[in-house]
């Protein structure tokens, strides 16, 4: 037999790389002007016609290249900005693997023209699919313009695959953003068939945002400032008044690439929460400046996300700057229940009677932890609740199943249950003999259908489910298909009776009792949106609690109301057979409690 293993051309491994690093005119866009941008330019112009099909053009006024670099820069590997492996953990340009010009010189007619501040000749140099064709000396401004003609011209497989002309440019124009606003010191200009979209000067960042997004930002955003040894963050975060329904203008950079992380995004969303009317999303433009070695950089240069070696410890910090931000700049209504705890201290008046404060605190006293929970039950806590309801005159009591079983032992404790009040729409205050609690009627729910969710996920018991009347056909977008279509399992444990019927289709037969008949696909999407953005194995990652907290957040939305006087005694019950009560899933407090000698130091 004879041999059949054959080494590849340069051209075929070339064209093979351009498939994963440009898959579209916009990622041919984004690599050259990470590349005008590494070259220390202060001024970048993007020429682009028919949405980047017929041409690309960058012109910078940067570093330029040499004749030698000029026709070196097209081979694979060719970089300037790193020379050994160890190079890469600390890169702070965008590129580094030298494979961008390479890829594209495969797929494409490539016209180079650059020249070197000190060289008095540019030099040009052309390609096409890989092959050389000609390099001579120029007349050219100082730097670099490079055209790329007709991209995918002999791949048709890729050519069929772009979408409209009106999309493609929508594609670029994302890009040009996230580069305008990562590099607010550079000079941009972008022409699109020939007339003039943006022409946007040097300046501050908050000057780039309304450049790139109307000057009505002026009013719509507040600056975020927070530096920790780990981690710097600055930018500007959206006032939640302006939120918008769909997800807007929402940009993270991590040293000054645009990153895309779900994590930090619930981060900053949640440091909202309260805030933002229902399915809502703010605006937020973040930068963090970490060491480069803290930051997982051996990525692809395609890819968007990174990973942080910390991220939890990011994630808290973005929060609190956040809720900071928000707070500082006054656009935090006056009772947040997130805020820390802080008592105005009136200053004492010379008619004052100075009184020894007689103060006795056990700061580790917790009223709901097994053993005061046992006493609570012991004492009659459901009991006294339906006294309480009886001496109101309300006939209905609360539903029998969810009382507590044991007979009921009147004993000595600190924390019977004396009355309690809905205050508002989502609070709800409650007294014991040792303290005024107030609940957050919203996470209270969350905490209750995370924990069932939750106890449902791990012992694969079903939650109840509700037929739907008319089975829902959805369909949806090939990223939460390959969601959904892995969480199958999960899902029907929530109470979804789904079937995959391929093509990206999926047939809802129910849904989690108590979701409104034809809200299926609304609720569905809430439940996953936190898996949007992650990877396969983190879907499968065992222990995720991911699904119970989308499922929590959207049950509990559905239950922001007036409570009657048996609801809520119903949600209190239930709250306080939870596990830590007092936490929500998310880590917010789900209740503060006053206790007398906080209320007395406020006199
Ligand atoms: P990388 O950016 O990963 O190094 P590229 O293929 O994008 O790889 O570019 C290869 C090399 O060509 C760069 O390292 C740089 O030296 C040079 N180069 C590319 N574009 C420019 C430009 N606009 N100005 C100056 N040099 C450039
Ligand atoms: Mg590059």
């Amino acid at each position: 037999m004879s041999d059949v293993i054959k080494l590849l051309s340069d051209h075929v491994i070339n064209q093979i790389a351009a498939g994963e690093v440009i898959q579209r005119p916009a990622s041919a866009v984004k690599e050259l002007m990470e590349n005008a941008v590494d070259a220390g330019s202060t001024k970048i112009k993007l020429i682009i016609k028919d949405a980047g099909k017929t041409l690309i053009r960058v012109i910078d006024n940067g570093c330029g290249m040499s004749d030698t670099d000029a026709r070196l820069c097209f081979d694979k590997h060719a970089t300037s900005k790193i020379t050994t492996a160890d190079d890469i953990f600390s890169v702070t340009t965008k590129g580094f693997r030298g494979e961008a010009l390479a890829s594209v010189a495969a797929i494409s007619t490539v016209e180079l023209k650059t020249r070197t501040p000190d060289s008095e000749m540019g030099t040009l140099v052309e390609i096409e699919h890989s092959k050389f064709l000609r390099q001579e000396p120029c007349q050219a401004e100082a730097g670099t313009s490079i055209s790329i003609k007709n991209l995918f011209f002999n791949v048709p497989a890729r050519k069929t695959f772009l979408k409209s002309d009106q999309v493609e440019f929508r594609h670029i124009m994302e890009e040009f953003h996230r580069i305008a606003l990562a590099h607010p010191e550079v000079e941009f200009s972008l022409f699109n068939n020939d007339e003039q979209v943006f022409h946007i000067m040097a300046g501050s960042l908050k000057h780039r945002i309304m450049a790139l997004f109307g000057n009505t930002y002026d009013q719509k955003i507040v600056p975020v400032v927070e530096n920790t040894n780990l981690v710097s963050i600055s930018g500007f975060i959206g006032k939640p008044e302006y939120a918008k329904k769909t997800r807007g203008e929402q940009y993270f950079f991590v040293n000054k690439r645009f990153i895309k992380n779900n994590y930090l995004h619930h981060a900053l969303q949640s440091a909202y929460t309260e805030l933002l009317a229902k399915e809502s999303f703010p605006s937020y433009f973040v930068f963090f400046e970490i060491q480069p070695g803290k930051i997982d950089v051996n990525i692809h240069p395609t890819k968007t996300e990174i990973k942080f070696e910390d991220e939890s410890m990011v994630y808290a910090i973005l929060k609190a700057a956040v809720k900071r931000a928000l707070g500082q700049h006054n656009v935090i209504p006056p009772m947040d229940f997130n805020m820390e705890q802080a008592f105005e201290i009136q200053p004492v008046k010379s008619t004052d009677i100075l009184r020894q404060p007689q103060i006795k605190i056990n700061p580790n006293y917790n009223p709901f932890t097994e053993e005061a929970k046992t006493n609570l039950r012991n004492a009659g806590f459901t009991q006294t609740m339906r006294n309480e309801t009886r001496r109101t005159g309300q006939q209905n009591y609360i539903q029998p199943e969810v009382l507590s079983p044991e007979p009921i032992i009147a004993q000595e404790t600190s924390v019977p249950l004396k009355w309690h009040e809905q205050w508002g729409k989502n609070y709800i205050v409650l007294a014991t003999d040792e303290k005024i609690l107030m609940v957050n009627q919203r996470l209270a729910w969350e905490k209750i259908f995370f924990e069932e969710a939750n106890a449902a996920l791990q012992n694969k018991a079903g939650l109840p489910s509700q037929k739907e009347l008319f089975p829902q056909t959805i369909q949806v977008s090939a990223e939460d298909s390959a969601i959904i279509t892995n969480l199958l399992p999960e899902l029907k444990c929530l109470g979804f009776d789904i079937n995959d019927f391929g093509k990206q289709t999926f047939i809802v037969y129910g849904v989690p009792a108590g979701v409104d008949s034809g809200a299926s696909s609304d609720f569905l999407d809430g439940v996953i949106e936190n898996y949007k953005n992650t990877t396969n194995s983190e879907i499968k990652n065992p222990g995720n609690t991911l699904l119970a907290k989308g499922y929590a957040r959207k049950m509990a939305a559905r239950c922001t109301k007036l409570l009657s006087v048996e609801e809520r005694e119903g949600l209190i019950e239930r709250l306080f057979n939870c596990p830590t009560p007092d936490i929500a899933p998310e880590g917010k407090k789900v209740y503060i409690e006053f206790s007398p000698e906080i209320i007395e130091s406020w006199f």
